[in-house]
């Protein structure tokens, strides 16, 4: 199964091996999950391109963060009245070629505003939302046009919300993953989830597939950090994607991953949503990677953590 030596369960990885994964893209630089987006992640040398997936009414997989669309595109203005009762526009309730009507923007608000003010102009050129398929071959096509071998780290949304409306999407992500030849040697592909029956239904599916347990912060979620809990999370996982805030308060959290044989992927890291204790972004970064010892970390600035881990490399 296609993951690389350097990233076999149980081994902390050295700081040649350490990976950088492109969080929604390059999110700090172009609207989060679009083809730009993407393709700028794969320029700023992120290892892994993450695209969120969602599933359309014609069960298709796309590339997008919430099951609903009106945050990130022009929806309510292409098709007024198509919202929900709870006045939402659903991503489910439209077709493929209905979302490819859309036009996508920087994250807003329900007011219009954007959430983060200092990133793209919201409304500005055009972007569109990409299936999975068209992000994976835009991943693959500048593999073969670099000779890079840039891996994709896809998340299913809401994976019961989704079973319950008939539309499950485990084995479109299995059928799409093996039609684009990710259960080959040399594929590199983590499946990030934060439902762990999610994880296990696709681990007695595919069980070479490297999948990444996410763990959010809340207390609910506590019992995943615990030995007992990491132990039972590598029966199925490769490693965990946990909330930064968790190993902040805890780093043992990071060895004890490890020594159940688990990678250690924490998220989000932003330039500009760094937390007062870091007095610049590359600080924060070089914590997590060499102090707390992270083998990879998710960013919406891809450049940076990659000229951090390459100045590590390079002895600068
Ligand atoms: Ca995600």
């Amino acid at each position: 199964m296609g993951i690389l030596h350097s990233e076999i369960k149980g081994r902390p990885s050295a700081d040649q091996d350490k990976i950088v994964i492109g969080h929604r893209g390059a999110a700090g630089y172009l609207p989060e999950h679009t083809i730009a987006g993407y393709a700028l992640g794969y320029a700023l040398k992120a290892d892994y391109l993450e695209p969120d997936l969602v599933m359309t009414k014609d069960e298709v997989l796309i590339c997008l963060h919430d099951i609903y669309l009106e945050s990130t595109t022009d929806v309510e203005q292409v098709f007024p009245g198509r919202h929900r009762d709870d006045g939402h526009w659903y991503a489910i309730d439209f077709t493929r070629s209905e979302i490819k009507e859309l036009a996508v923007h920087e994250r807003c608000r329900s007011d219009g505003t954007p959430y983060f003010p200092s990133r793209f102009p919201v409304g500005e050129s055009h972007f569109a939302v990409p299936t999975f398929a068209e992000m994976i071959a835009l991943v693959q096509g500048l593999n073969e046009s670099t000779g890079r071998n840039v891996g994709i780290y896809p998340e299913l949304k809401r994976p019961a919300w989704h079973a319950q409306a008939g539309h499950p999407l485990e084995k479109e992500l299995l059928d799409v993953l093996r039609a684009y030849g990710y259960f080959e040697p040399e594929a590199r592909i983590y499946v990030q989830c934060f439902a762990p029956d999610t994880l296990h239904e696709l681990h007695r599916m595919e069980p070479e597939l490297p999948l990444i347990q996410l763990i959010s912060e809340s207390q609910s979620s506590a019992w995943m950090w615990t030995e007992k809990g990491l132990d039972t999370i590598a029966v199925y996982a490769a490693g965990i994607g946990p909330a930064k805030v968790i190993i902040e308060a805890d780093p043992t959290v990071v060895n004890r991953a490890h020594a159940c044989g688990l990678v250690v992927h924490p998220y989000t890291f932003r330039r500009d949503q760094l937390p007062d204790k870091y007095p610049r972004f590359r600080a924060e970064l070089e914590q997590f990677y060499f102090e707390y010892g992270v083998d990879g970390l998710f960013t919406d600035f891809p450049d940076v953590a990659a000229a951090v881990l390459a100045e590590r490399r390079k002895g600068v």
